[in-house]
């Protein structure tokens, strides 16, 4: 099994790391890809996808079962999440079980991604909860079909939808780079993180 968790990372924080440490006991056999991508879709990134990954190594990089997986980074231009499924179903093939995992913020944005329709045709999802956000089922998701046991997930490549009890951690990257174009010194990210946006004077600007 594949699980595959996505995003801009901008930068990484302590609610990303949660959301890993709960994965590695979801699935527990499973290969975990952290993968920050290019370029955002949708938005800008602020500071450059090199800082970016350079980050997620920092933070997440000793942890177990967890792959930091450069595949959007090293392809140039935006990072659509179709592509990276179609490239990683041919490294892997047809019958291994991927699981996208989204947030309930992500999954909100959904109908808006470029050929949203074959996500389910590609892979099962996971929908992980967000502090203040609510959960709905975006129509490009709602024929799959929802399971409760993650482990079921191993014999089953795509089409399945799970939904994953997370901590609520009022945490993010907006909050994280807002604190520090304030001058917060306590930040919710890891300490080794905080030394590398000093050193490299990174979200000093107010956005
Ligand atoms: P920004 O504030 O810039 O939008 P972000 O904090 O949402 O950033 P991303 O890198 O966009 O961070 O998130 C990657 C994935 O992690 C997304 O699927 C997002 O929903 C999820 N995620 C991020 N923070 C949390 C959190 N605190 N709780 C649950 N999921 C989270």
């Amino acid at each position: 099994m594949q699980v595959l968790f996505g995003g801009t990372f901008d930068p990484v924080h302590d609610g990303h790391v949660a959301m890993v440490d709960q994965l590695r006991v979801s699935f527990p056999s499973a290969a975990i890809h952290v993968i920050p991508n290019n370029r955002p879709p949708h938005r800008n990134s602020e500071v450059s996808a090199t800082h970016r990954l350079e980050m997620v190594h920092l933070a997440m990089g000793h942890i177990q079962g967890i792959e930091i997986n450069k595949i959007e980074v090293e392809r140039s231009g935006p990072s659509y999440t179709i592509d990276t499924l179609n490239i990683l179903r041919k490294q892997f093939g047809n019958d291994e079980s991927f699981v996208l995992v989204l947030g309930a913020d992500t999954i909100r944005k959904m109908d808006m991604w470029y050929k949203p329709m074959t996500v389910p045709l590609l892979c099962n999802v996971c929908i992980l909860n967000r502090a203040g956000e609510r959960i709905g089922i975006p129509s490009v998701l709602s024929n799959m079909n929802e399971i409760v046991d993650g482990a079921l997930l191993d014999n089953l490549p795509s089409g399945n939808l799970i939904r994953l009890q997370t901590p609520d951690l009022f945490v993010s990257s907006t909050l994280v780079r807002g604190l520090i174009a304030r001058g917060a010194k306590q930040l919710p990210i890891p300490p080794n993180v905080a030394d590398y946006i000093v050193k490299h004077d990174l979200y000093q600007d107010p956005e």
